[in-house]
């Protein structure tokens, strides 16, 4: 997944709300992420303002609503009537790893996530292995705000669209997605884009912000920006990539960053100063809704390559926790993998991995009951109560395997 635009939208409307692009490989999200921002790309990287090289995996676009056609759209001009029609709300796209194998990375994604579209390609049995597990994420994490993206329409006879249809909404059945929207699109050739947005906008209402709250910041990404071997006298604070879950952030505001560096085999919190903020363009203040990028006052050798990735920053954090108690739900079988193979109740010694928000950290269970106690490799950032997401190796990768509640 992720990130950066330089540019605010050209209505100037600040994104409000993530969604998420989840769905098995190759069933177009990267296809659709185009077809409705017009500018998304994975591999493309671009200078921001001021120096910030940031590779994108998301966009965000603004919608807009012609009054005359009623119709949704993402132009300014209408497609129908060419008429201008009125912006109504910019909306940021989350990418979800598409060849990511990592479950464990998907889930922690999903945390940045308001709402999802989950990608069923018409022209493939449903579900594919990725599908089933990409849904199980999203109930674990608890997005409840789901369309179905039945995709390339355009290769199937009308039968097997309809029994496509079918198998979506029996694969559904029991689910969080039970009730969750069809809408049969073709991505490549933009068949029914205008509906999607329609439903966007319908079923996927801005969350309602608590910018009262102390700020708590998920860092999905981070970077050092400088070039090599500039000088010394030139270089800029580690960047931090994510998105605000609660509070604003200002520039020159305090942050701490948790679970922080490790000196001498221990973990430590380190605080900060936030220098400038990237949301949609320079900005004075970040607020939840879209992807931010925070230029601090940190050493850029601890932002490096992504390092400080699954981090939560903010003030008033919870503890670091290296030591876990979890109140575990196992599935009856692992997610994700074909045929139906069970899951083994978990012995002292396993090792799983889990992820806490955005955080994933691996654990050696040291106490197996039914309440199983792990001990992390890495600390979390985290309180009683937070839902963790547990996979455990199967046949050389990682499988969801069942659910927990911090004790
Ligand atoms: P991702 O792995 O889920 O991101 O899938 P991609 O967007 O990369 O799409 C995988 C392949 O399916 C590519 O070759 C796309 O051109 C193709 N594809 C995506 N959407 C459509 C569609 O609506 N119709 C057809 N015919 N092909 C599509
Ligand atoms: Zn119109």
């Amino acid at each position: 997944m992720v990130f950066f635009s330089k540019k605010t939208e050209s209505s100037g409307m600040k994104p409000e709300i993530n969604i998420g692009l989840v769905g098995h490989v190759d069933h177009g999200k990267t296809s659709l992420a185009y077809a409705l921002t017009k500018k998304w790309t994975d591999t493309h990287s671009e200078e921001m303002k001021r120096g910030i090289t940031i590779r994108l995996g998301y966009a965000d676009v603004t919608f807009y609503y012609c009054e005359k056609c009623r119709r949704y759209g993402n132009t300014q001009k209408c497609a129908s009537c060419f008429g201008d029609a009125k912006p109504v709300r910019t909306v940021s796209f989350v990418d979800a790893p598409g060849h990511e194998t990592l479950m464990a990375t998907v889930l922690s994604g999903a945390a940045l996530m308001d709402g999802a579209l989950l990608l069923i390609s018409a022209d493939e049995k449903c579900p594919q292995p990725q599908t089933a597990e990409h849904l199980k994420a999203l109930d674990i994490v608890g997005i409840k705000n789901i369309i179905i993206v039945q995709n390339k329409i355009d290769l199937v006879p009308q039968e097997r669209s309809l029994e496509s249809y079918r198998e979506i909404k029996n694969f559904v059945k029991g689910t969080v997605a039970e009730s969750a929207p069809v809408i049969p699109v073709s991505a490549i050739n933009n068949v029914n884009i205008d509906l999607l947005i329609e439903e966007i906008q319908r079923t996927m209402p801005t969350p309602e912000r608590d910018t009262s709250k102390k700020p708590k910041f998920y860092v999905a990404r981070s970077f050092d920006v400088n070039r090599p071997g500039a000088p010394v006298k030139e270089l800029k604070g580690g960047v931090l990539g994510g998105s605000l879950i609660q509070g604003i952030i200002k520039v020159g505001g305090e942050i701490e960053i948790k679970p922080g560096v490790k000196v001498n085999d221990k973990w430590s919190p380190i605080k900060t100063k936030v220098v400038e903020i990237f949301q949609a363009g320079v900005s004075d203040e970040a607020a939840p809704g879209g992807l931010v990028a925070l230029q601090t006052e940190l050493d850029p050798s601890l932002t490096r390559g992504d390092s400080m990735t699954g981090s939560v920053a903010g003030l008033e954090l919870p503890e670091n926790i290296d030591q876990i108690s979890i109140r575990i739900t196992f599935f009856d079988h692992i997610i994700g993998i074909e045929g139906a193979k069970k899951v083994e109740p978990i012995k002292q010694g396993d090792v799983l991995m889990m992820t806490v928000a955005i955080a994933k950290t691996v654990g050696i269970v040291t106490s197996a009951g039914k309440t199983a106690v792990l001990k992390l490799k890495i600390p979390v950032c985290a309180e009683k109560g937070d839902k963790v997401a547990i996979s455990k190796q199967v046949s050389g990768r990682w499988h969801l395997v069942g659910w927990g509640e911090i004790v």
